[in-house]
């Protein structure tokens, strides 16, 4: 079966994580999630965690250098061989090019770019109401998607937490960020050919089916 090499692009907010929750029930895809593994990283205390906690509170980009080599270390392992979902990474173009040339050396390519367009006031509402499960990472809005019991996550029963950068003054500053560095890939990956626009201001359950006919659909012209 041939592979599918998937990356998640937008904003902070756009959904991204929401989407592949259920894109990687689908497809079976190992879900690699950049903020996740810094996230992880700083709670660990690891090296990269140091490395990487003032510039996320900051809602200020890693260093390239630092995420580069994580990543693409990350796509070695055998559960990636069949290919990967990618959440939030590559976020700027020297990352773009460091992840083309890696998976062309491996006789890989991408299946497809899934951008999942929302304006900046909806990434403010969504943002600032966003809740997350400090334990499973499960994602939550105080609005558009609570839990059952307010302040607790379904799956099981962990408290939920405010991110530290999903306060209004680092949602600003993401934004900006993500304006200056990371929408400059929508034009590289439109040239490459890759690129799958999503309207993310739909409700979940419809971004998802949109999202999934759409993998099934290039999934289908592979094999003809
Ligand atoms: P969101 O889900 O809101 O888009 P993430 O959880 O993906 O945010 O990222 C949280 C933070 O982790 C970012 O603000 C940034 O500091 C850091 N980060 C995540 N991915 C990358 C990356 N590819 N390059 C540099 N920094 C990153
Ligand atoms: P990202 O991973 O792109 O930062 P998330 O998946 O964490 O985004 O979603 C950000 C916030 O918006 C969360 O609180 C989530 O519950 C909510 N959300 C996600 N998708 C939608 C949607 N289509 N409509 C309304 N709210 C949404």
């Amino acid at each position: 079966m041939a592979e599918l090499n998937l990356i998640l692009l937008g904003p902070p907010g756009a959904g991204k994580g929401t989407q592949a929750e259920r894109i990687t029930e689908d497809f079976n895809l190992p879900y690699i999630a950049t903020g996740n593994i810094l996230r992880a990283a700083v709670a660990e205390g690891t090296e990269l965690g140091l490395k990487a906690k003032g510039y996320m509170d900051a809602g200020a980009l890693v260093p390239d250098e630092v995420i580069i080599g994580v990543i693409l270390d990350r796509l070695q392992e055998s559960d990636a061989q069949d290919g990967f979902l990618l959440d939030g990474f590559p976020r700027t173009v020297p990352q773009a090019e460091a992840l083309g040339a890696e998976l062309k050396e491996l006789g890989r390519e991408l299946t497809a770019v899934l951008l999942i367009d929302v304006s900046d006031d909806e990434v403010v509402r969504r943002l600032s109401g966003r809740r997350v499960s400090a334990k499973t990472g499960r994602v939550y809005h105080v609005e558009f998607d609570p839990p059952k019991r307010e302040g607790v996550c379904d799956v099981d029963g962990s408290r939920l937490i405010q991110r530290d950068d999903d306060k209004p003054e680092t949602i600003r500053n993401r934004l900006s960020v993500y304006h200056e560095s990371t929408e400059p890939l929508v034009g590289y990956y439109t040239e490459e050919g890759v690129l799958r626009r999503f309207d993310g201001e739909r409700p979940p359950a419809e971004v998802h089916d949109h999202i999934r006919a759409q993998i099934a659909t290039l999934r289908l012209e592979d094999r003809l």
